[in-house]
C-alpha cells in the first residue's frame, strides 16, 4: 500500500463521464465538441485517454501546451484558453504550432495578432449568470459590448473570428446560468453577422457540477437546458464547444488520508487532524466552498460533528468549520479515512512542500507496472 495521503484515478470512469456528457449535448444537431480543461487534472494517462476519445484541450500556460504537446496531442486540438498571458508565450505558443487562443482585452487581441498572426480567436465575456460555488467574480470577461466590438476588431486585425465565450463559473449549481450565457452569446452571434462575421463556434465553458456533500443538477438536466437554449439563440452553422474540468474527473478520484490526531480543543470541539490539508490537495476547501465526502472504517459507528483541520502548522490549514460534518466519534489516531470524489483540483492544486509536507501522490489505477 502506497503512503498516505495518495489520490486513486479510475481512468474508465474519465471515458464514462466523457461519452455521457458527449451524447448528452450530441441531442442538439449541429456539431458538439468537448475541450477538456486540463488544469482540473494534468494527469498523463487521462489526457491520452481523452485525446483518444477526441477530445481537444483547454490550456493555460506554456507548461499545459508542452504537457499536451509531449504526449503526441496535435497542436490543432490545443486552444491557449487563458486571457492571462504574456507577449513571450503567446509566441512560444504560436512556435510550438498552437493557433486558437482566447482573450478579453484589446491589449492581448493586438499581442496575439501581432505574435500570431491568423490564428482563431474566442472572445470572453462575463455572463450574466448567477454565482457559482467556486466563483470567478470580475477576474475575467469583458462586458458582451466589447466582446462585439473587439470580435470586429480581430477581423480587421486579420484574424479568424471563432466565437463568442464564457464560463459560469465552476461548479455552478443553477442550470439557468448557461441558458443566461447561451442568450448573451446569441446576441453577440446575431450583431457579429450583420456585420458579414459568421461565428464558427459558442464555447460556453466549463462549470459542469458534480454532487459532494450537496447534490448538484444531474448532467441530463443541464444538458437539455444548453440543448434548448442552443437551438433557440445560436446560429446552426456554430460549434458548441464545451470544456469541461471537473464533470470529467470529479468523480474518477478517491483520496485516502489518515487521521493524525484528534482532540477536544479549548473552544470545546473535536477536532480532527488529517495528513492531508490544505497545502497537500484540499485547496479548494478553502472558504469551504466545496464540501467533500468523508469515509471511514469505523462507518456505523454513533457520529458526531468534527471540526477537520490539516497536518501543517499553519492556521488557515483548516478544511471544515462552519461547514456541519459528521465523523464516528470513535475515530482516532492511524485510522484511515477515504475522501470522495476529489479527482479535479486536488492533487495539481497541491504545494511542492510547505512545511516539509510533499505534494499528493496520484496513483493511476490500471496502470501499476509490477
Ligand atoms: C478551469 C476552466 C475550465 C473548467 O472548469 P470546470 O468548472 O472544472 O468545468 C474551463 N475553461 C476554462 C477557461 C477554465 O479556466
Amino acid at each position: 500500500m502506497p503512503e498516505s495521503p495518495y489520490l486513486v484515478i479510475h481512468p474508465d470512469r474519465v471515458r464514462e463521464n466523457f461519452r455521457a456528457l458527449d451524447a448528452a449535448v450530441r441531442a442538439r444537431g449541429a456539431r458538439s465538441r468537448l475541450r477538456y480543461a486540463v488544469k482540473a487534472s494534468p494527469v498523463p494517462e487521462l489526457i491520452t485517454l481523452l485525446d483518444a476519445e477526441g477530445a481537444e484541450f483547454d490550456v493555460a500556460s506554456i507548461g499545459e501546451i508542452d504537457l499536451c504537446l509531449g504526449l503526441g496531442v496535435a497542436a490543432s486540438k490545443l486552444c491557449y484558453g487563458n486571457p492571462i498571458k504574456k507577449a513571450a508565450d503567446i509566441a512560444r505558443a504560436h512556435a510550438a504550432g498552437v493557433r486558437r487562443f482566447a482573450f478579453d482585452t484589446e491589449d492581448d487581441l493586438e499581442r496575439i495578432a501581432e505574435l500570431a498572426p491568423g490564428a482563431e480567436v474566442e472572445c470572453r465575456f462575463l455572463a450574466s449568470a448567477p454565482q457559482s460555488r467556486t466563483p470567478f467574480g470580475a477576474k475575467f470577461g469583458c462586458t458582451p459590448a466589447e466582446a462585439l466590438r473587439l470580435l470586429v476588431r480581430a477581423r480587421d486585425l486579420g484574424l479568424a473570428v471563432a466565437g463568442p465565450y464564457f464560463h459560469v463559473g465552476s461548479q455552478q449549481l443553477d442550470p439557468e446560468a448557461w441558458r443566461i450565457g447561451i442568450r448573451q452569446a446569441g446576441a453577440i452571434a446575431d450583431a457579429l453577422a450583420d456585420k458579414d462575421i459568421r461565428v464558427t463556434s459558442v464555447n460556453i465553458g466549463g462549470g459542469l457540477p458534480i454532487s459532494y456533500a450537496d447534490a448538484a443538477p444531474a448532467l441530463s438536466e443541464i444538458a437539455a437546458v444548453v440543448n434548448a437554449a442552443a437551438a433557440e439563440f445560436l446560429p446552426e452553422t456554430a460549434d458548441l464547444v464545451i470544456e469541461p474540468g471537473r464533470a470529467l474527473v470529479g468523480n474518477a478520484g478517491t483520496i485516502h488520508a489518515e487521521v493524525v490526531g484528534v482532540r477536544h480543543a479549548p473552544d470545546g470541539r473535536r477536532w480532527v487532524y488529517l495528513d492531508i490539508g490544505r497545502y497537500n490537495g484540499m485547496a479548494e476547501t478553502e472558504n469551504e466552498y466545496i464540501a467533500y465526502r468523508f469515509v471511514t472504517d469505523r462507518d456505523g459507528d454513533p457520529v458526531d460533528e468534527a471540526v477537520i483541520a490539516g497536518p501543517t502548522c499553519d492556521g488557515d490549514d483548516v478544511l471544515y468549520q462552519r461547514t456541519r460534518v459528521l465523523l464516528p466519534t470513535t475515530l482516532r489516531a492511524g485510522d484511515r479515512l477515504q475522501i470522495l470524489d476529489t479527482g479535479a483540483y486536488t492533487a495539481s492544486y497541491s504545494s511542492v512542500s510547505f512545511n516539509g509536507f510533499p505534494p499528493l501522490t496520484v496513483h493511476v489505477s490500471g496502470a501499476e507496472r509490477e
